[in-house]
């Protein structure tokens, strides 16, 4: 956070400070940005505790171009609630999604690997579900296709629903009929009348990041055929606790999904949770398959297994929460001691990963100021600077250019690949220092 900025005592937004040289249009601006509810976004109850407190951050993945560098980009809290009542865990702190996705450049099939696991993921859903060729397949939240062109190569009729519209235009210029609008329950009575029901709805890491829940269940009730299927994806909460990944909670993804809350979910509308898969990415995720209690899918045991699962780790109770909290405040403390020493010794230290994961834990762990820059090979971030803090972001070519004395490893979950791509560095005396989720410093 940048000085001439404070709290406000009631909802924690960040106002600028009386007197400080931030216009009072700002102040104005600033209210509009974020608000914070008070219920809970599946089930509508007010019995939401604190359970796991963050460093508030700026809007995560907001890396600013050099013409924004005399920008102050505020903080905004991304505290964990989880609903006392269902058990869903939600951030309760909602940024308007015109200001947080304004600066939205992801595309599908910039990311690597993505092809392959939408290729695998369509092959699944027409076999568990015995869709037959010629069937409406949608996807919500679709950006360029890639998952419906999978759908599309094996037979399915598709469209698409991304509310990015010059993304959306782009889907559809490429041969992927794409609506650019937000979905929501309106809209699905719309597709209705001029597509009719769909045998498949999917969802991929965007239900997570929607606030209005209730709005997109009783959209998808209106989408779904007699025997249509509501399949989703989404970081799982259980996983989060488990493989340390608290970098996952940041303004876009508004809740973290659990089987409890879900199934219950589903349920207020008449929809079925009929079976669940474990999937390997985003440090743990679940895909969910929803559809008409009379629906085509056999019940396999999974949703109750991963139900008793859930109970046994006690991920509703608060006492979880504390322990993790506490787990995650150690690694917090090893990190920063390693990084004030090496301050004092006046040793340079670079960053690897410009993610969103990354603001999440350089403010968590309040090391911003210990870094001197970062790398990626991300070249959309190259030649950009962090949210809040403006850390240059270089190739990773920069660090034998100017051979930091350490590498922090902000993008941990991919240790391994990147320091095994880098022995170079450690042979030429460099160290890798990786913060989670044990704190280590790998040298030669
Ligand atoms: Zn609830």
């Amino acid at each position: 956070m940048g000085a001439g900025w404070q709290r406000c005592c009631c909802c924690r937004t960040l106002y600028p400070e009386p007197g400080s040289t931030n216009q009072s249009s700002d102040r104005k601006a600033m209210k509009q940005i974020i608000h914070r509810r008070t219920d809970c976004r599946a089930c509508a109850s007010e019995d939401l505790e604190l359970v796991f407190a963050l460093k508030p951050t700026p809007i995560g993945d907001d890396y600013v171009s050099q013409d924004r560098l005399d920008e102050i980009q505020p903080s905004y809290p991304i505290d964990l609630f989880m609903c006392k009542q269902c058990g869903l865990a939600q951030i309760t702190d909602i940024i308007d999604p015109d200001v947080l996705y304004g600066n939205y450049i992801y595309v599908t099939q910039s990311s690597f690997g993505l092809n392959t696991h939408f290729q695998a993921y369509a092959e699944n859903v027409v076999q568990r579900c015995k869709v037959a060729p010629g069937s409406l397949v949608m996807d919500l939240g679709s950006n360029d296709g890639t998952l419906l062109r999978s759908f599309k190569g094996l037979g399915m009729k598709v469209l698409g629903v991304e509310f990015a519209a010059h993304i959306a235009e782009q889907a559809t210029a490429s041969g992927i009929e794409t609506i650019g609008k937000f979905f929501e329950r309106d809209l699905a009575t719309q597709i209705v009348a001029s597509h009719g029901h769909s045998r498949i709805v999917t969802a991929n890491n965007v239900f997570a990041n929607i606030d209005d829940l209730r709005s997109w269940v009783d959209g998808i009730n209106v989408l779904l055929a007699a025997d249509g299927v509501f399949i989703f994806e989404s970081y799982y909460l259980a996983d989060l606790i488990d493989n340390m990944v608290f970098d996952f909670i940041y303004h876009e993804h508004l809740s973290s999904f659990s089987v409890k809350p879900m199934q219950a979910l589903f349920a207020s509308v008449g929809l079925e949770l009929t079976a669940i898969e474990r999937v390997a990415t985003k440090g743990g995720s679940l895909r969910y398959f929803v559809q008409r209690p009379s629906g085509p899918m056999q019940k396999d045991g999974s949703v109750e297994k991963l139900l008793a699962e859930e109970e046994s780790k006690g991920i509703y109770r608060k006492e979880t929460y504390d322990t993790y909290t506490a787990k995650i405040e150690g690694l917090k403390q090893q990190t920063l001691q390693f990084l004030k020493q090496a301050k004092k010794e006046n040793k340079t230290v670079a960053g690897f990963g410009a993610s969103i994961t990354g603001t999440t834990l350089i403010y968590h762990f309040e090391m911003g100021e210990y870094i001197d820059y970062l790398v990626d090979d991300n070249q959309a971030k190259q030649g950009r600077y962090s949210p809040g803090w403006h850390l240059p972001v270089l190739p990773s070519s920069a660090i034998y250019e100017r051979k930091p004395d350490y590498v922090l490893v902000l993008a941990w979950r991919f240790a391994e690949t990147f320091m095994q791509k880098h022995q170079e560095y450690l042979d030429q005396g460099g160290c890798f220092v990786v913060p989670l989720p044990e704190f280590k410093i790998i040298k030669k």
